[in-house]
């Protein structure tokens, strides 16, 4: 009998209960603007703030209405203009050169290697070219961050960094985030916190924390933070900073505190399934797992794998055939945009030059979901069905 799949590669896991009740004392409040507390009270989005600041160690956060506007909120707080170089990976998903645009900078892409992280040859080239980079973790791989850091300060280059797939992750102990000038995060349904839309940014910089606090449309409420700069901060750059809203609300926040509270034991299970596939997947013929270094914490919420080499017809074959057992995998190597796929050449706003190395690599990249619905034996089973299938294109079968 051939085994099939029957799980949902995009059902997450219910709020937790604590996240349901919360939200609706906030409903019940009417309350649902972060500013319209009740005398004495501190608002969910501001505790939220200061629960996330110390979780990551910075000393400031904001939450906003998106991973996405907080990139473009850190980029506008360093003051990016129209027209200027960003660096950013050529791996990474269209918010990540879409922010750069939306502040009419320019994305400049830098290549991917086999373990999926920036080239940081790459990155050593064209570091001269521009004075910012937003790093994108993307799908939750981290480069060598101590090299990284090592380039961008010997060029003066400012890092922000995209945690989107890397909430929860460290280098060597250092939360991801934490490296650069910047963190910018996603609370996005299908990333580590689940409140349909969401985002954070954090920094230890007090200018920049102003600035974005602004810019994210405080109307000079700034005091009822408990993560933000003190108020001669605000003073000083109050009167050059727009507001281009963007805030996060006490609802999204309620339901966003517990999983705060359970996110250390939700990476502990995404990186159980994570390893049951790994385990599964290693010693395919014509498959190439990605080795994570041993410095590098991770979030199992995605896998990835190569094809590498693979004639493209080969790929979609091994594809659909997973396909028609239950598994859903993602390809990097498509011509257009699929779903959440993209590749940085489908980007027409954004030049760019052609980057024969890493086309090679994306060409082969094969991305999977994890969500924490999935159980370990779910995952045997998916590693069972890829093994497989792979296999038997990869032997003409
Ligand atoms: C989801 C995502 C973002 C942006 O998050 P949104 O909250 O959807 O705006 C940024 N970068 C990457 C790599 C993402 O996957």
């Amino acid at each position: 009998m051939t085994e099939k799949f029957t799980g949902n590669f995009t059902q997450q896991e219910p709020i937790p209960d604590a996240g349901i009740a919360a939200a609706l004392a906030v409903l019940q409040s009417g309350r649902l603007h972060r500013y319209n507390v009740a005398a004495g009270e501190l608002g969910e989005t501001a505790l939220l703030e200061q629960e996330f600041a110390a979780y990551t160690g910075a000393k400031y956060c904001l939450a906003v209405a998106s991973g996405g506007y907080a990139m473009a909120t850190a980029l506008r707080a360093i003051g990016v203009k129209p027209g200027e170089p960003v660096l950013t990976n050529a791996f990474t998903l269209a918010p990540v050169p879409g922010a750069i645009a939306s502040v009419g900078a320019k994305p400049v892409f830098v290549g991917v290697t086999e373990s999926l992280t920036i080239d940081l040859d790459d990155l050593a080239q064209k570091v001269t070219d521009a004075k910012v980079l937003m790093l994108s973790h993307m799908r939750g791989h981290l480069c060598d961050m101590d090299r990284l850091m090592k380039i961008c300060d010997d060029a003066g280059v400012t890092v922000i960094e995209d945690c989107a797939h890397t909430m929860g992750a460290s280098w060597k102990g250092v939360p991801s985030g934490r490296a650069g000038l910047i963190g910018c995060y996603s609370n996005q349904t299908y990333k580590h916190m689940n409140s349909g839309e969401g985002g954070f940014l954090i920094t230890d910089d007090e200018e920049v924390a102003a600035r974005a606090t602004i810019l994210s449309g405080s109307y000079m409420l700034y005091e009822r933070h408990l993560a933000a700069p003190s108020p001669e901060v605000f003073e000083r750059v109050k009167y050059d900073t727009p507001n281009v809203s963007g805030r996060m609300d006490n609802l999204r926040a309620a339901i966003l505190r517990p999983q705060l509270r359970d996110l250390d034991t939700q990476v502990q299970r995404w990186n159980d399934r994570y390893r049951v596939l790994e385990d599964g997947l290693r010693n395919t013929p014509g498959l190439t797992v990605i080795n994570r270094p041993e410095q590098e914490v991770y979030v199992g919420s995605s896998i990835q794998f190569l094809l590498l080499d693979w004639d493209p017809d080969k790929v979609q074959e091994a594809l659909s055939r997973c396909a028609a057992r239950g598994v859903e995998l993602k390809w990097f190597g498509g011509a257009e945009p699929v779903a959440f796929t993209s590749r940085y050449d489908s980007w027409r706003y954004a030049d760019s030059v052609p980057m024969p190395k890493t086309d090679r690599i994306l060409a082969g990249i094969v991305d999977m979901r994890v969500p924490l619905t999935f159980s370990l034996d779910d995952c045997a089973l998916i590693a069972r069905i890829v093994r497989a299938e792979v296999g038997a294109v990869w032997q003409g079968a």
